[in-house]
């Protein structure tokens, strides 16, 4: 189903282009219009979900599935034996288009990407806590 202001739905429906990398029944895979590198792709669900916990996981589960062979042929074109795979969800996570959206972004060494990793650890006792709180929560 389609969202009617949706950049990503727009694509799918074929009213805004793209260059279509890899098309089945429930998944599109194309490049980013704004790459981070070249061969920069993002893999989208035909049918809007705005975040991954609002998607079907059947659906999930065959759009993971086309990863790995996309991931391959990414690393193959762009020559290179890394890459990163991004999914944002929600506004502070980075998301900027609310459809689901996995980008598979080739990286090669001095390319000036990057993020802040900033590690930090738990008081005492307090990772066994939060640990509590999330197993309570799957219940
Ligand atoms: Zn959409």
């Amino acid at each position: 189903m389609a969202a009617p202001n949706c950049v990503f739905c727009k694509i799918v429906a074929g009213k805004i282009p793209c260059l279509r990398v890899y098309e089945d029944p429930s998944v599109l895979a194309f490049l980013d219009i704004g790459p981070l590198a070249e061969g920069h792709l993002l893999v989208i669900p035909k049918d809007h979900a705005e975040r991954l916990e609002d998607m079907p996981t059947d659906i999930l589960a065959h759009l993971v599935r086309q990863l790995p062979p996309l991931a391959r042929a990414v690393l193959k074109v762009t020559a290179t034996d890394s890459y990163n795979l991004l999914q944002n969800n929600g506004k502070t996570s980075g998301q900027e288009v609310p459809h689901v959206h996995f980008h598979i972004i080739p990286r090669k060494a001095a390319d000036g990407l990057g993020y802040r990793w900033l590690a930090s650890s738990y008081p005492a006792g307090r990772g066994e806590e939060i640990r509590r709180q999330l197993v309570a929560a799957l219940a």
